[in-house]
């Protein structure tokens, strides 16, 4: 039997990466975009966004809601941009001038000092409507490596032109799609989210 997950994201290269990532790991989940209304991510943290956004998710579709809240940590920057990764350039700026501002203010600082982690947190929040009682779950995924001096590469989204996975040569942008699941951050987060979820699917009678 299925499980019918509601992803809540606005990003549809997000959505696409978890629709690959929970694709492959739990095959019976039917995954379905979230068009309902969006809340103000008004969280101090990356939990409290993504929980924010779950919670709206869930309440308007009765499904369960997964939400992630992400963003790119760099060092030197005492974990900025973090939960305003989407808007560091302001609001509605794009990632090109997101990437462009980060390198800037960047620009004096050499290797081995553009250390940078990619954190996802993911919120899973299963309505009273659902299982009885309710229930949430909130877990993390990093990614470590370095800033790139300039963008390269044409896949992924966001900073992924300018992060450099540590241990490889080459931007998560010029990955491919299936070689950045395997190690990115929101593949990590997911990986600790897989055991809850099949938990409640087997207490939904859903499992596979
Ligand atoms: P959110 O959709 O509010 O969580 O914003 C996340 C922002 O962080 C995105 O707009 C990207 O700028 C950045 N980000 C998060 N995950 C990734 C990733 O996998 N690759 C590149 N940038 C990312």
């Amino acid at each position: 039997m299925s499980l019918d997950l509601v992803v809540a994201s606005h990003n549809p290269k997000k959505l696409r990466e978890f629709q690959r990532i929970i694709g492959e790991r739990m095959p019976q989940a039917v995954v379905h975009p979230y068009d309902g209304p969006e809340p103000v991510e008004d969280g101090l943290s990356f939990a409290d966004n993504a929980l924010i956004k779950a919670r709206t998710a869930a309440q308007h579709t009765g499904r369960i809601a997964l939400a992630d809240d992400s963003g790119i940590v760099v060092d030197v920057l005492g974990a900025a941009p973090g939960i305003f990764s989407a808007r560091w350039a302001g609001h509605g700026a794009g990632d090109q001038a997101n990437v462009r501002l980060l390198l800037n203010q960047l620009a004096d600082i050499r290797r081995p000092n553009r250390g940078a982690s990619f954190h996802c947190t993911i919120a899973l929040v299963v309505p009273e409507a659902v299982m009885s009682g309710g229930h949430e779950f909130v877990t993390d995924g990093v990614w470590r490596g370095a800033l790139a001096y300039e963008p390269r590469g044409s896949h992924g989204f966001g900073y992924d032109p300018i992060f450099e996975p540590e241990g490889l040569e080459v931007t998560s942008a010029e990955l491919l799609p299936e070689e950045k699941d395997a190690r990115s951050h929101r593949a990590r987060a997911f990986a600790t989210l897989l055991p809850e979820l099949e938990w409640v699917a087997a207490r939904l009678g859903t499992s596979a």
